[in-house]
């Protein structure tokens, strides 16, 4: 293609949109509200699982892709039609899924907002408003989860990046106190880091590890047939101790049992052997905001940091996770990328670079201040009782039916279900369930055992979804012949 040829191509279709008369130019915005409203207001209704497979996904969605542009309500318009029957209804009141929430509606509608407003959240000069909005957000976020009110906090893409922000200032602190500063130096020469995590810890730890050059986890500390680490086997595992900086991860909400790791013991044993405590708590930490079950947390309080999650159990849309860093001078060394171009800014103006791995940046934070507004103090410990008392309803429902075992102690949100005591009569279940559309869940393996997991962290979901999703379960298990 010519030169000029080329450019006229890709000047036509902008020419095409700054001919259209100005108020008409976010058309497709008003198209997206009545097409996402229409989704939303069906999600109750619709089956739970997809009703299309990769092959027909493929099909619908490979347009070719023209030289000119398309229309923009065209483009909405046919996305919507073409995704609907290949989407989850994740969202809904009776998918109960990995640890997938749902998205209270206020966030969402602020999500689009960010979007709108288009604002790089990477500090202040780039964006005042939604850096305060994010600081303000961060102010909530230390008191409802009860970490100093002085703790560093960033907003990031989830529990990953929260466990990477967190170890990262971990690894800048115990490598400081032994005289090393790993920003400067990296890890080439500098004095091992042991780290230890129960055997029950989220593999997101590990790949945290990884990219920290850590390695994958050393030293895996036994845990018990509720998947929490065992204090004494921590214990013993830094009895002896050579001396090496250490970190110590431990969990609050076990991904599968949702059991607390014993905080108070693993607490004094960290302080005793001065390590560094890290709780991934990426579900499990928002048991903070309920007085019935705050007790769970008792010594999660002294670890040196959280990570958690927004889009599980807060119910803000994807995607958003929550480092927090008691000592901000750690987790801001381990994270700030200063540079000429920015101006030098004073230690209390907000800049999400300073806490997060990302220089250019999402504003994050928007969606956990729409979504805490909308709940309110009051509606986030309605919130997380609701589901546990819904995963308690359901697992009641089950354990009365012959030949249903629950496995865990459902002290959160999370049941684990086997049938039978059989593998293949348990996959057969979970596989029914699935297909049935009533409610989906999906398949786990405990200590060596197939189980179904039921994992409940949407705002929707009532008795009467609980209620009914039993039912679906118990059905599908006499089907099978269990
Ligand atoms: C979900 C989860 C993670 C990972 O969080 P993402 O948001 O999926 O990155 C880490 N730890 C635990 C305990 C989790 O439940």
């Amino acid at each position: 293609m010519e030169r000029d040829e080329a450019s006229t191509f890709a000047g036509r279709s902008l020419q095409v949109e700054n001919a259209r008369a100005p108020d008409r130019r976010y058309d497709c915005l008003d198209d997206a509200a009545r097409l996402a409203r229409r989704y939303l207001d069906g999600l109750r209704d619709r089956p739970v699982h997809a009703k299309t497979g990769l092959d027909e996904l493929r099909a619908v969605l490979a347009h070719p892709l023209t030289d000119e542009g398309e229309d923009p309500s065209v483009i909405v318009e046919s996305l919507a039609c073409d995704v609907d029957p290949g989407l989850v209804a994740s969202g809904g009141p009776r998918y109960f899924g990995f640890v997938i929430g749902g998205a209270v509606p206020a966030a969402v509608a602020a999500d689009w907002l960010v979007s709108a407003w288009d604002q790089n959240g990477g500090g202040f000069v780039a964006s005042p408003a939604l850096s305060v909005v994010e600081e303000v957000a961060a102010t909530w976020i230390r008191e409802l989860l009860g970490v100093p009110a002085s703790s560093g906090v960033g907003f990031v893409t989830g529990g990953q990046m929260a466990n990477f922000t967190c170890l990262a200032a971990a690894r800048h602190a115990v490598l400081r106190d032994a005289g090393w500063d790993v920003e400067a130096h990296g890890l080439h020469g500098a004095p091992r880091v042991r780290v230890l995590a129960g055997e029950y810890a989220h593999v997101t730890i590990g790949v945290a590890c990884r990219l920290l050059g850590l390695g994958q986890l050393v030293d895996v500390v036994p845990a018990d047939d509720q998947g929490r680490m065992r204090a004494d086997a921590l214990r013993d595992a830094l009895a002896g101790g050579t001396g090496d900086p250490t970190i110590v991860c431990a969990q609050a909400g076990e991904i599968n049992t949702g059991a607390f790791d014993p905080f108070v013991d693993i607490a004094r044993i960290c302080r005793e052997h001065r390590a560094w405590l890290h709780v991934d708590g990426a579900f499990g930490l928002w048991a903070a905001a309920s007085p019935r079950r705050r007790t769970l947390l008792a010594g999660a309080e002294q670890a040196h940091s959280w990570a958690t999650d927004g889009h599980k159990w807060l119910n803000v849309p994807y995607d958003c996770g929550i480092a927090v860093v008691a000592d901000p001078r750690a987790h801001r060394a381990a994270m700030t990328s200063t540079q000429a171009y920015v101006p030098a800014h004073a230690d209390d103006v907000p800049y999400g670079f300073d806490w997060t791995p990302e220089f250019s940046r999402r504003a994050r934070g928007v969606t956990v201040y729409a979504a805490l507004r909308q709940l309110g103090r009051q509606g986030l410990t309605d919130l997380v009782d609701r589901c546990c008392d819904h995963a308690r309803l359901i697992a009641r429902r089950l354990a009365a039916e012959p030949g249903i075992d629950i496995l865990n102690d459902v002290v959160l949100n999370q049941v684990l279900v086997r049938f039978g005591d059989d593998d293949a009569l348990t996959d057969t279940v979970i596989e029914q369930v699935q297909r049935d559309g009533v409610c989906w869940l999906a398949g786990s393996t405990f200590r060596g055992r197939r189980v179904m997991r039921i994992s409940v962290v949407g705002w929707q979901t009532t008795p009467a979804d609980a209620h009914r999703s039993a039912e679906a379960i118990l059905t599908a298990a006499r089907a099978a012949g269990g």
